[in-house]
């Protein structure tokens, strides 16, 4: 069968019963080219023997372009229906394991060791969108010396992400992303190239983990509170906002000295402010 031709995908699922949950975001890959070039982009650069760990593999899209282009494929799908109709399309694919598990549980740590000793590892998927921003945050917080961490996500989410202080989509998520990792825009993919079509448009993204991360705050917790403090009330001033969050710890008094300590105004607004900033709060409160 051919994995990329709607008559054979239509047939397939159908004679497993299947129909898309939409629960799980499932929107698959339908156009060849397209998984081509994410497997290709993904790989770049990462030195063999090289393993990836794809979530969310559906009927296997894009698995079978990474399974041309890493020694090894490892796969985390949270949808029971889905192991049987992947034996079937990956039965050629020796490289490639399926493991049923939601991958905000799996412990990710236990299989890179248990299964990719002495490879290089990377992360590719066309994510599931209604949990894109817990995922990306999840590898990320592992601070797993991932290669590269290459998946699609929703345009809008890739454009905040990639967006800069004082940008109207720039935002804590935005932040705490580029304090783990560089964050590059590679492509854009129209819904088209899916079945079912999803109502938006896509963009595939290339996060590489910081070997040495841009600010070393000395509370790794305290910055991120400070961080998510500063954009919890966007309307409000930054000690305002900061207030808000952090105002069971600090007074008042004590959030505007450390400010001042800071060096920034405590009437400016948190999305004004890079990850140098928070870091510089964060320390002056410790
Ligand atoms: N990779 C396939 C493709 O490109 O055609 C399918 C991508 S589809 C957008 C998202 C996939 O993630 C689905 O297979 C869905 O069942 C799976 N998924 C959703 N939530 C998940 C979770 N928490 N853990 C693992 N897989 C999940």
């Amino acid at each position: 069968m051919n994995l990329y031709s709607i008559t054979d995908i239509t047939a397939l699922l159908d004679s497993h019963g299947f129909s898309f949950a939409k629960k799980y975001g499932q929107n698959f890959l339908i156009n060849e080219g397209v998984p081509k070039k994410i497997a290709e982009s993904s790989c770049e650069g990462a030195v063999r023997p090289r393993a990836c760990i794809e979530i969310g593999p559906g009927i296997g899209s894009l698995t079978l372009q990474l399974s041309r282009v890493y020694d090894k494929v490892v796969c985390f799908e949270i949808d029971t229906r889905l192991p049987p109709i992947l034996s079937e399309t990956l039965s050629d694919c020796q490289n490639v394991e399926i493991i049923l598990e939601d991958i905000l549980k799996a412990d990710l740590n236990g299989v890179i060791r248990e299964k990719f000793e002495g490879y290089s590892v990377s992360v590719c998927a066309n994510l599931p969108y209604y949990i894109t921003g817990d995922i990306i945050m999840r590898l990320l917080e592992s601070n797993i010396q991932f290669e590269s961490v290459t998946v699609m996500i929703q345009k809008e989410v890739a454009e905040r992400l990639t967006s800069k202080p004082g940008d109207s989509c720039y935002g804590a998520i935005t932040a705490a992303v580029n304090y783990y990792a560089d964050v590059r825009r590679l492509f854009n993919v129209s819904p088209g190239n899916f079945i079912p079509r999803p109502k938006v448009d896509s963009t595939v993204i290339r996060l590489t983990p910081y070997k040495n991360k841009p600010v070393s705050p000395r509370s790794e917790a305290l910055f991120m509170r400070v961080l998510h403090g500063a954009f919890a009330q966007r309307r409000k001033t930054l000690i305002n906002s900061l207030y808000s969050v952090l105002g069971g710890d600090y007074t008042k008094d004590e959030l505007t000295y450390a400010l001042g300590i800071a060096g920034i105004s405590p009437s400016c607004r948190g999305e004004t402010l890079g990850i140098s900033d928070f870091a510089k709060i964060s320390d002056a409160l410790e």
